[in-house]
């Protein structure tokens, strides 16, 4: 098979088949345009899961193959701010089916979205679901950031929880080391959302249990939610290396996954209309 891009969409027909042939695994970048107060481009969650799943097939080209990015998702929360483009809900779980259960068409078995946007996963995750019980595929879903919650504990400077959400120290950080003229330092600023309750936090670090997403307009200035002071293209490089090592291992292990036939343990009542 000739591999000539680790973007599916860079091969004719003929590879795309035997891709499929070879049993290898789709990546379906997806995250968002959307603003990340003054310091960053509104491409950051588009322009790290486009790195992290071309890195990723780069390095193993027989393993995966990634799909066009998706770069629209879930925003209303974040419309009072220039710079995001929402897509709503029902729009996003079919858009999302609908690429999935493509790949499928085609052959392949084993789909996974990495995501790199706050608020898509639950959309994703009912989508993912959607194309597995309608097809023979297995299609999963993961966060760039809950790959290496124990990485980013290991090395961040910022407060937690909070100093790790949105253009904080772990966006920052990620930008600064896969496209560092493009961040504008001298802008950044530190606003992190406060822990107004025992059980509210937000943090890409991992979350509180309770999930509530206010209108940012109402909560915030800057539209930064966490400390992008703290981030370094050094720190940047640790996380993107061991979100790709894990992503890897992981692929790996999907792909070896058998897809099982499905039963029915069900009573079968007997048909009417069959004659004895
Ligand atoms: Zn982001």
């Amino acid at each position: 098979m000739n591999i000539r891009s680790p973007r599916i969409e860079h091969h004719d027909w003929h590879e795309v088949k035997a891709m499929a042939e070879a049993s290898m695994v789709v990546l379906i970048p997806a995250a968002t345009m959307e603003q990340h107060g003054p310091h960053l481009p509104c491409d950051v969650d588009n322009l790290i899961v486009q790195y992290l799943c071309d890195e990723t097939a780069k390095r193993r080209p027989e393993l995966c193959t990634v799909a066009p990015l998706i770069p629209f998702g879930f925003n209303e929360h974040n419309m009072g701010f220039p710079g995001c483009i929402g897509i709503g809900p029902h729009t996003l779980i079919e858009l999302y089916a609908d690429i999935a259960e493509s790949f499928t068409r085609m052959g392949f078995r084993k789909i996974l979205f990495l995501n790199g946007h706050g608020s898509n996963p639950t959309f994703l995750t009912i989508a993912s679901r959607m194309v597995v019980n309608k097809t023979e595929a297995h299609v999963g879903t993961v966060n760039h950031w809950d790959l290496i919650s124990d990485v980013i504990a290991a090395h961040r400077e910022s407060v937690y929880p909070g100093g790790c959400a949105h253009a904080g120290e772990l966006e920052t950080s990620l930008y600064l080391h896969i496209c560092p003229e493009r961040v504008r330092m001298e802008l950044a600023v530190k606003e992190n959302q406060p822990r107004w309750a025992e059980q509210f936090w937000v943090d890409l670090q991992g979350g509180g249990p309770v999930a509530m997403c206010d209108d940012w307009s109402r909560i915030n200035q800057s539209g930064v939610e966490g400390d992008p002071l703290t981030a370094s293209a050094e720190k940047g490089k640790i996380w993107a290396e061991a979100t790709i090592e894990r992503l890897t291992k992981f692929l790996d292990e999907y792909r070896a996954r058998k897809i099982l036939p499905r039963r029915n343990f069900n009573h079968v009542p007997e048909d009417p209309k069959q004659e004895k």
